[in-house]
């Protein structure tokens, strides 16, 4: 199999021609929510059906279990203090990981009613936290447990720093899943993973114009649409290229929405994220496996010091 396949000449440069996918660990049911901590220098990543978050330790290559049982975690990203936060389909909830080692609950309802089990999560530069919000685990007891949606809707939102408020943000996906911000915060974009639910939804990411208060999101527009399983989480370079999850490989898409190339994983991606201390490792979630591949290009916000 070959490492990469190059659809447009912007790929080429953002690839290292000889550096090769790595399998760096397998043994998951469903590998996701990766999340790479610096001051650490490992990656913790989700296994939701076991209900246990592990651990990589890039100095050594060794994979422990940080965490089980967990809470059938599913996404993380960190917070500007270098926090984890997480998406949690058992608590149905956002949680952030204190230095004392405590997981507590930033947000477990809008307008009085539970999440159903928030999936994917980012935290913006003012420190608001925004994720999505599907049924997944609430669908059954495989990646957490069976409830009904008390909300009835799957919505994206936006937990407010300062007053600890959620507000609903997009409500116009089916099921939203993966989600980020371009560099400079202006579009957020949302993949609906929602034809799991309701046929003939796209299989897509949408995107979202940011007002100038920074919180008013303008009507969606289609950005792209996956012709292999789903985008599900992805991340975005500091030049705006878009890294994404689907069902054979990790896709490049230019800000432009141009499929420039792709990765191919031999199991289905969930989500990716920079690592390393450049923030140019691409570590990949896939099904059963952690993988990894240095580009050259990094994560959106990291800049050397
Ligand atoms: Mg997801």
């Amino acid at each position: 199999m070959s490492d990469y396949e190059i659809l447009d000449e912007r790929f080429a440069k953002l690839i290292i021609g000889h550096a090769r996918l790595e399998r760096l660990w397998t043994g998951s049911r469903w590998a996701e929510g990766p999340v790479y901590v610096p001051a650490a220098r490992h990656l913790l990543w989700s296994d939701i059906p076991n209900d246990r978050l592990l651990r990589y330790v890039e100095d050594d290559g060794s994979v422990s279990v940080f965490q089980t049982p967990c809470g059938f975690h599913n996404g993380h990203t960190l917070d500007a203090q270098g926090r984890v936060i997480a998406c949690e389909h058992g608590g149905r909830r956002i949680s952030r990981l204190d230095p004392d080692g405590v997981w507590r609950a930033l947000a477990t309802q809008f307008e009085g009613k539970r999440l159903n089990s928030p999936n994917d999560v980012v935290v913006k530069s003012d420190g608001s936290i925004w994720f999505t919000d599907p049924t997944y685990g609430i669908d059954g007891y495989y990646e957490g447990a069976f409830a009904e949606s008390e909300i009835g809707a799957a919505f994206v939102y936006r937990l407010d720093p300062e007053t600890g408020e959620t507000t609903a943000v997009v409500r116009d996906r089916v099921r939203p899943n993966g989600l980020a911000f371009s560099p400079d915060e202006t579009i957020l974009y949302v993949a609906d993973t929602g034809e799991t639910h309701v046929k003939d939804t796209p299989r897509a990411i949408h995107t979202y114009a940011v007002g100038a208060d920074g919180v008013t999101l303008a009507e969606g527009r289609l950005f792209a649409t996956c012709d292999k399983g789903f985008f599900d989480g992805f991340r975005v370079d500091w030049r705006g290229n878009i890294w994404s999850s689907s069902a054979d490989s990790v896709r490049a898409y230019a800000p432009d929405g141009t499929l420039i190339g792709r990765i191919p994983i031999p199991e289905l991606v969930s989500n990716v994220c920079f690592g390393g201390p450049r923030r140019n490792r691409l570590y990949i979630t896939a099904q059963t496996s952690l993988y990894s591949i240095y580009l050259n290009t990094h994560a959106a916000g990291w800049t050397p010091a």
